[in-house]
Parts: C-alpha cells; sequence; structure tokens
C-alpha cells in the first residue's frame, strides 16, 4: 500500500477528513435554507450538490477500510444517515416554520431551535461507542461542535428593549390564545412575552440579539407584527429608500407596504411580515450594478443582502451580515426583518408599454413574454406618498396599481396568513 493511502487510513486523519466532509455538507445544506426562507424551492443543483456531499459523508464513513474487500458496514451506514436526517430536520424546522402549512413537529423543533441541536449529544455518544471507528467519531464531533457553538452563540445574555403592547396588539393576542395568553405563549414559544404583575412586556429585538420569530407570530398564529420589529422595518425601509436614492435607481412603494401607505394611512398593514420596493432596471441601473452596490453599502452599514437572479428579487435584511462561513448560519434564525427589493423592466405587450417582473405577485396579469406586468403609465412618473413618517416614491396611480395587483384592495384580506388564524383575526377587526 503506498504512503497515501496509509495516511488516509491512518486513524486521525480519518477522523479529521470525516468531520471536513461533515462541514461541507453542513455549510452547503444551510446555504439551501436561505429559499424557503423566501418562499421559494430550492434550485435543483443546489439541492443536487448538498444530496451528493451528504451521501458521500456517509459512504466516506461506512466502507470499510480494514477490509480490502471495500465491505459496506450496513449498521454505520444506517446510523450516520439517521443522524444526519434528524439533526439536519431539527437545523432547519425554524427556517420553514413560518409558512402557515408548517406542521406541529417542525414548530416543536422550531420552539427549540436554539438549543434542539445539542440535544443530538446523547445520540452522537451512543453512536461514538456502538460503532468505534474514527471516520464516524469525526463526522459526530465535528456536528455537536457547531450545534454546541451555535448554542453557546445565543446563551449570551445581551440586552432587549422592553415594549408595551397596544390595545390593538393586545386584542388581537387575546383572541388567537382564546383568552389563555400564558398557555399561548408557552405552546408557540413567544419566548418575547414577559408577564409582569401589572401587565404584558414584549421584551424587543435588536441588532444584537436573533429577530423575534415575527413571520410565524403573523403568518401561522394570526398575531399583529411586534412592534420592535415594525420600529426596525420603518428604519429599514428608510435605509433602502436613501440608498436607491443616492444610486440614482427609479424605485416605488410596492405590494402590501404600498397598500400600508394608501388604506392605512401611511402605516404598516398590523400583520405586515416585510416591506416591499420594487425597482427598474434600465441603462443607468443593470442587475449587477445595483446589487454589487447594494452589498457594498450593506457590508458597510451592517445589512444583509442576498440576490437571487433569476427572480429578479434582491433580498435586503435588518440583520448584520457576520463574516463567512458564519454568514450562512443566518438561515438557521427563527425569524427576520426584511425588505424585498424586486426587479421591474420596461417592454411592450400587445402594443402597449408596460412595465414587467419575473415573479408573479397577487393577481398581476401575464405578459405576452411569460412574465407579470401592468402599463408603465400606472407606474411612471412616481409619485411620493407618505410611508412610516418619510415621503417615498409610488406608483403615479397608487389606486389603479392596487387595483391590479389586489383587485378590491379596499377589502381586508388577510394574505399568506393561515386560514384558521385569519378567520379567528377576523372577528377581532371586525368588532373594531
Ligand atoms: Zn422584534
Amino acid at each position: 500500500m503506498n504512503t497515501f493511502y496509509s495516511l488516509l487510513l491512518s486513524q486521525p486523519v480519518s477522523a479529521l477528513t470525516g468531520a471536513g466532509l461533515y462541514i461541507a455538507t453542513y455549510l452547503s445544506f444551510l446555504s439551501l435554507l436561505k429559499y424557503p426562507r423566501n418562499w421559494k424551492l430550492p434550485s435543483a443543483s443546489s439541492t443536487l450538490v448538498t444530496g451528493a456531499l451528504a451521501a458521500f459523508t456517509v459512504a466516506f464513513v461506512s466502507v470499510s477500510p480494514s477490509n480490502p474487500e471495500v465491505s459496506l458496514d450496513v449498521s454505520t451506514m444506517l446510523f450516520l444517515s439517521g443522524f444526519i436526517i434528524v439533526l439536519f430536520g431539527i437545523v432547519s424546522s425554524p427556517a420553514i416554520d413560518f409558512n402557515p402549512g408548517s406542521r406541529r413537529v417542525v414548530e416543536f423543533f422550531a420552539n427549540f431551535g436554539d438549543t434542539a441541536g445539542v440535544w443530538m449529544l446523547l445520540p452522537a455518544l451512543v453512536g461514538a461507542y456502538a460503532f468505534p471507528e474514527a471516520k464516524l467519531q469525526g463526522v459526530l464531533a465535528a456536528a455537536i461542535t457547531v450545534e454546541l457553538v451555535w448554542y453557546f452563540r445565543h446563551k449570551s445574555t445581551v440586552k432587549r428593549h422592553p415594549y408595551s403592547l397596544d390595545e390593538h396588539d393586545t386584542l388581537v393576542l387575546n383572541t388567537q390564545a382564546k383568552g389563555n395568553i400564558e398557555g399561548f405563549a408557552k405552546r408557540h414559544g413567544i419566548s418575547e412575552l414577559e408577564f409582569l404583575a401589572d401587565g404584558l412586556q414584549w421584551n424587543g429585538c435588536n441588532k444584537n440579539t436573533l429577530p423575534c420569530p415575527f413571520n410565524l407570530y403573523t403568518n401561522r398564529l394570526g398575531l399583529n407584527t411586534a412592534p420592535c420589529c415594525r420600529e426596525h422595518m420603518k428604519d429599514l425601509a428608510y435605509y433602502v429608500s436613501t440608498c436607491l436614492k443616492d444610486l440614482n435607481v427609479d424605485y416605488w412603494l410596492e405590494g402590501g407596504s404600498l397598500l400600508g401607505a394608501v388604506r392605512e394611512n401611511g402605516n404598516l398593514l398590523a400583520w405586515e411580515d416585510d416591506v416591499d420596493i420594487s425597482f427598474l432596471l434600465d441603462d443607468k441601473t443593470t442587475w449587477s450594478s445595483i446589487t454589487k452596490a447594494l452589498s457594498e453599502r450593506g457590508k458597510q452599514d451592517g445589512y444583509y443582502i442576498d440576490a437571487f437572479g433569476g427572480e429578479g428579487l434582491i433580498s435586503i435584511s435588518y440583520d448584520r451580515p457576520l463574516l463567512w462561513p458564519m454568514r450562512w448560519e443566518r438561515n438557521r434564525m427563527r425569524g427576520e426583518i426584511r425588505l424585498d427589493l424586486v426587479a421591474y423592466r420596461r417592454a411592450v405587450n400587445q402594443g402597449q408599454a408596460i412595465v414587467e417582473r419575473n415573479s408573479k405577485k397577487g393577481v398581476l396579469p401575464k405578459t405576452d413574454s411569460g412574465w407579470y406586468g401592468l402599463a408603465e403609465e400606472i407606474v411612471f412618473p412616481t409619485s411620493t406618498i407618505r410611508f412610516l413618517g418619510n415621503d417615498i416614491p409610488c406608483p403615479n396611480k397608487p389606486q389603479t396599481y392596487l387595483q391590479t395587483l389586489y383587485q378590491d384592495y379596499q377589502t381586508i384580506e388577510y394574505l399568506y396568513v393561515s386560514s384558521e388564524a385569519a378567520e379567528t383575526r377576523r372577528s377581532t377587526d371586525t368588532v373594531q
């Protein structure tokens, strides 16, 4: 046997190789989670890469090096496959739990998203004892180290800012909780709520804490957006608007944010889960120029920027970008405060000048080229509207824009809220 193979088969090197393969699989899996967080299906190529890395890790550990016939150790293979599936299930739960169709088991693991990974310590110890193989021990040690680091990073007691919930927030919370707010908070892991002698207190998020998982609270539980998150969404909207103005980009308030500005007198919808702005791609603003400029500014000012080229979507988050590879671990967070910046471009549809986008939005009509769009004159020249205390560009005909997007926009519809939570909520808001 030559020197290379004897080195590879030496115990420490085998363990280190196993650990390296696990870390690569883990990072690849984390990068996949950004898709469900943005309501998208992961791309086939990245899913394939993650699957191949996981399969290779399991194969590397399960093929016995001591046997020259290269025999497969089936029990090690089954144990490690099960271990990775359960651990990755736990890791991904917080990222997918806000989806209204999410299952109870996902919610259970998401509620304990900061700690549940550490529970795998016990199966890891049992596995390491039952299958005394250096390669397996390397993988298990790497997995548990990653979980311990994640756990201790969020164990630090960063000061949260206390907020009181206003009357409407409390009414909605009480209705969804059917009068038992404490039990409801416990069941759904609403850790921000504190019960004081003189009432409720909301311990708010900031840039140094994990964000409140308010997508879960608004979309699944039908609550109002948390007061801290509302405040950060306002800062984020102002920040992005200033950047776009500086970059001389044509942009306008879009979707639910425009609806809030028009229907709710310049406020956010009570259950808003993101801010929507759209912009025009043209000769002066190309996809690469805007993503590059925003990424650079975000890095400097402490905002995380992720671009989805195929969708024409730039997602800008309130949380601070960390250094790679910690950066991808943000996909394990249970919530985020985000602004969706969507690209439109000019086109001609049945002889009429339009602007169109790649992704579906509301009931925006399909265009000749198979995308989604509306007449250019509804958007340009843009006007301005009051939104969260600042003037921001909006479509030239905001009412027509909203009609094209949502038809009867004056009627309150609980978009993206689970049907059961929406039904309970409807009674609260009609009583109001
Ligand atoms: Zn918050």
